[in-house]
């Protein structure tokens, strides 16, 4: 088969429910097949006027526990995990339709979206795939944070997370990110909090959906959820996914490595934000890069390629 460089959409509608992990509310959502260069469009059929949010960083509200984008008509919140499948998927052009404000956790990770989405297949756009080719290091911190990314031939990422709780600590990730070890690995790592700060966040208004079937959940020294870890470093890898679909609303695939310690929502967003004005230190590409080939698992399943010999 021809390297597929296209712009790629899904093959159909994929629909799913579920409830948001922050507001508890049902939910429909359907993935539905763009044309190209359209990107990731979000729209809240539940309202009105049926607003449309481009996931890019000028629609971003707010990056504390998930990130919502809006726009003065409406906002979508924690996209993170679905714009993590886009990201891993190689999918660029997309319309997402809610019937609420908020996507379903579904069971925390981004798994559930990945294999409906595989399922449906994928299809080639015939335009060429752009990516941000990093030409000099960008980097953004806070305190003892940071987040920087500098030149490399691929999508590399290296993130370190030091966590106050014996279960997470010290973890770190660091890989060449491929179709094949996002789908096995990154996509099935699911979201993690702290009993401890379960009850605060409900009274707050957070983490109403929550429960044992769409989160880890630890107390001082054990995961409560029933079979435990689904790897044991399923944090950082979590954190890898979140960043994935953070770093996925700049627009367009990076080439680069990617080094992250004890980066988050907020981290993320400035780091896309720094990018878009650092136009010295990056380029636009069309050139092929490993990150731009198709997946061999989704290439050996019912995926459509327009583009094949
Ligand atoms: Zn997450």
């Amino acid at each position: 088969m021809q390297m597929d460089l296209a712009q790629r959409t899904v093959n159909g509608p994929v629909r799913v429910s579920g409830v948001g992990l922050h507001s508890g509310a049902p939910v429909d959502l359907a993935i539905l097949p763009a044309q190209a260069d359209t990107g990731i469009l979000f729209v809240r059929t539940d309202l009105p006027e049926r607003p449309v949010i481009p996931a890019c960083v000028d629609t971003i509200v707010d990056t504390s526990y998930a990130t919502t984008i809006g726009t003065r008509a409406g906002t979508v919140s924690t996209i993170e995990h679905l714009m993590g499948a886009f990201s891993g998927l190689g999918i660029d052009n997309a319309v997402v339709e809610l019937s609420a404000p908020e996507v379903p956790a579904m069971d925390g990770s981004a798994y559930p979206f990945v294999a409906l989405i595989s399922r449906r297949g994928l299809r080639s756009l015939g335009e060429p795939r752009r990516c941000v080719e990093i030409l000099d290091p960008i980097e953004v911190s806070s305190g003892d944070k940071f987040l920087r990314v500098e030149p490399y031939s691929g999508f590399s990422i290296h993130y370190e997370i030091d966590f106050d709780h014996p279960l997470v600590a010290r973890q770190q990730f660091e890989e060449f990110i491929t179709q094949e070890n996002f789908e096995s690995t990154i996509s099935r790592a699911r979201t993690f909090g702290f009993l401890k700060e379960v009850e605060w966040m409900r009274d707050h208004g957070l983490a109403l959906g929550g429960s044992l079937e769409n989160a880890i959940v630890m107390n001082d020294t054990a995961v409560l959820n029933e079979g435990g870890l689904r790897f044991p470093d399923e944090f950082v890898h979590h954190k890898v996914l979140d960043m994935m679909g953070d770093l996925y609303l700049l627009g367009m695939p990076i080439r680069g490595r990617v080094h992250a310690f004890k980066s988050g929502h907020a981290l993320h967003h400035l780091l896309v934000r720094k990018i878009i004005d650092s136009p010295g230190s990056w380029r636009l590409t069309t050139e092929p890069t490993v990150w731009n080939l198709p997946p061999r698992s989704l290439a050996q399943e019912a995926v459509t390629f327009a583009h094949t010999s």
